[in-house]
């Protein structure tokens, strides 16, 4: 496909020629082999469309379906993060901000794996990226269809919460603060370890913006932090005075 690029004015006029060569002699090619014709004759028509330009008609499906494919796979790769799979960061935005128009409860949980530096540093990134897509697995596992999940920096999550009240956010909350455990090498043989999510929560309110919201949730996630990780925090603004 690339040698069929004309990158140039000289190089589009010289393919031009060679593909109107090419029609020429694909003309010449049908009239020899066909013989004399009569020109009412459909079928001669039919017969001539066919042979010039069928694989012309081919060639230009076929450069149309490769790029559909190509814009298709662009597409989920500038949306999804490449190591889990999940929404990136713009992603979640754009797919949490449609979720809250329409809809008033809800909630926002931020996640963060609690000392995921010393996974790095004790067994290797290569185990911090399977670490990384266990958590991702898990938190899919966790969510219902409506719900978004992304991730929205190196070891930090974020889901919304479609139609959820706090109690129930609550619970889902708890259960992903529980160890999470996963292989430290692709060989399943191996002892397996475990990592906890801190989580920050912030309630739905239509009179809040989604980055206050994010805001409110990363406060939360820090006091989650501060009270000794593998636990959820929600906000409230009484955060704000201890
Ligand atoms: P805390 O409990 O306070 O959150 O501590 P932490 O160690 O989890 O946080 P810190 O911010 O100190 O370290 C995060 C580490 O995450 C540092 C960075 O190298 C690592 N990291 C970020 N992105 C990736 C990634 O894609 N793969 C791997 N393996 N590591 C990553
Ligand atoms: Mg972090
Ligand atoms: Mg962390």
């Amino acid at each position: 496909m690339r040698y069929l690029e004309p990158r140039s004015v000289p190089a589009l006029i010289a393919r031009f020629v060679i593909a109107i060569a090419l029609i020429a002699l694909s003309n010449m090619s049908f009239a020899r082999l066909h013989g004399p014709h009569d020109y009412n004759d459909p079928l001669y028509h039919i017969k001539h469309a066919i042979f010039v330009g069928g694989p012309f008609a081919l060639f230009a499906l076929f450069i149309m379906m490769f790029q559909v494919r190509l814009q298709r796979r662009l597409s989920i790769l500038s949306r999804k993060d490449s190591l889990t799979g999940l929404n990136n960061r713009r992603t979640f935005l754009e797919c949490a901000s449609r979720r809250r128009e329409d809809r008033t409860d809800g909630a926002l949980l931020l996640l963060d794996a609690d000392h995921f530096k010393r996974i790095n540093d004790s067994y290797g990134h290569q185990a911090g990226d399977i670490c990384l897509q266990s958590i991702a697995e898990t938190l899919r596992r966790n969510v219902r269809r409506d719900d978004v999940v992304g991730r929205i920096g190196g070891e930090e999550f974020a889901i919304f919460l479609c139609d959820t009240t706090l109690e129930q956010a609550q619970i889902i909350g708890e259960r992903l603060t529980k160890p999470i455990s996963f292989h430290p090498t692709d060989q399943s043989t191996e002892a397996h370890l475990s990592v906890t999510l801190s989580i920050g929560a912030a309630v739905n309110s239509p009179d809040l913006s989604l980055n206050t919201m994010l805001a409110n949730a990363d406060q939360a996630l820090y006091r989650a932090k501060a009270e000794g990780r593998a636990r959820m925090v929600v906000w409230s603004d009484q955060l704000l005075t201890h």
